[in-house]
């Protein structure tokens, strides 16, 4: 899990330790109440909500994530559930309330919508909308490479969610399959703002990432002197649309060492048997560019042939079955 303390490649080596922490910060989390009742004042009036809980969702690095029932507004959400115990270090406090501090602010159709977080004697409760059609991660694990043209949609949501976060001066530093998510309707949702910053202006140089984000840029690995910024959310989109086409991400090895040594150089190919076009991997290439000021902006990526070729189609729309078979387009 990407939680683990510390600088990535030190987190790595205490893998085993960092996996049996996580354990035990899950194992924390009491199975919350079948029903829950919350008591918020907005603007002068008190206002009710009654949850009640329904199946596991999922479990994160710090987090158990359930389904739960609105029973006022009649709608299903997603509730991320956190340990108080979990959190008696000041670090772990801080990075959850900067989770909450910069989901809740942020409001975008591609964006995870936040609805409320509340906490009693044992958790912290994050409410958010449900994406009930699982994540990209699932998608590409049941389907293998998905098809250019659903590649290239996506993107464009990832994209467009991106530029909103980074004209508000966040960066989201951990884009992946596994944190990009399906609404009923089948378009993207992008969450879990863990790692995620707030730059005050934007000069600002980023130096420390806690954690082991998966899809790292090179200038994290090496964080001297310049630091980062905005280009590494650029290279992790990179690395999406690279696993969408091809099915498996760039830089995979059976070692993490070997890995950063692959991301250093940005050294990755095309599977002869993975039918890329030129122009797909000519953006791969650009946004996998080890420079980060020779990386193209989001601006530069959306006037690719990739996007403006006279073929670059997108979906009007999709199904839910294509979370598991491909679609077909007449
Ligand atoms: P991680 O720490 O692995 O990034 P999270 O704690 O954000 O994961 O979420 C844990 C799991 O809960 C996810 O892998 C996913 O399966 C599920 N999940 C998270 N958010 C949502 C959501 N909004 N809708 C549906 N499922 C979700």
């Amino acid at each position: 899990g990407h939680f683990a303390h510390g600088p990535a490649p030190e987190a790595q080596e205490n893998k085993g330790k960092a996996k049996s922490r996580r354990a035990q910060r899950l194992a924390a989390i009491k199975v919350p109440p079948v029903v829950i009742h919350t008591r918020t004042s907005s603007s002068g009036s008190e206002v009710t909500m009654t949850y009640e809980r329904l199946h596991e969702l999922g479990k994160g690095g710090f987090a158990r994530c359930f389904q739960f029932r609105c029973i006022e507004r009649a709608t299903d959400i997603a509730g991320k559930v956190v340990a108080k115990a979990s959190l008696t270090r000041e670090r772990a406090r801080l990075k959850l309330l900067t989770e909450i501090r910069v989901h809740r602010a942020m409001t975008h159709a591609r964006v995870v919508r936040f609805e409320s977080f509340f906490e009693d004697d044992n958790n912290v409760y994050m409410m958010m909308e449900l994406c009930p059609n699982g994540s990209l991660a699932d998608m590409v694990r049941s389907r293998g490479a998905l098809s250019e043209t659903e590649a290239r949609g996506y993107m464009l949501q990832l994209v467009d969610a991106c530029r909103y976060l980074h004209h508000h001066g966040i960066i989201h530093r951990d884009l992946k399959l596994g944190n990009v998510f399906l609404a009923g309707d089948m378009t993207l949702r992008v969450g879990d703002f863990g790692l995620a910053t707030k730059l005050m202006t934007k000069q600002e140089r980023k130096r420390t990432v806690c954690g082991t984000p998966n899809y790292i840029a090179p200038e994290v690995l090496d964080a001297g002197e310049e630091g980062h910024s905005f280009e590494v959310d650029v290279w992790s989109l990179g690395v999406i649309l690279y696993t969408m086409l091809v099915g498996r991400p760039p830089f995979e090895t059976r070692d993490v060492k070997q890995t950063y040594a692959l991301i250093r150089r940005a050294s990755f190919d095309f599977p002869p048997s993975s039918h890329v076009s030129p122009e797909a991997k000519d953006l791969v290439r650009a946004m996998l560019t080890v420079d980060p000021a020779r990386r193209p902006p989001l601006t530069a990526v959306l006037r690719h042939p990739f996007f403006t070729g006279a073929t670059a189609f997108v979906p009007v729309s999709m199904p839910a079955s294509a979370t598991s078979v491909a679609p077909y387009y007449p």
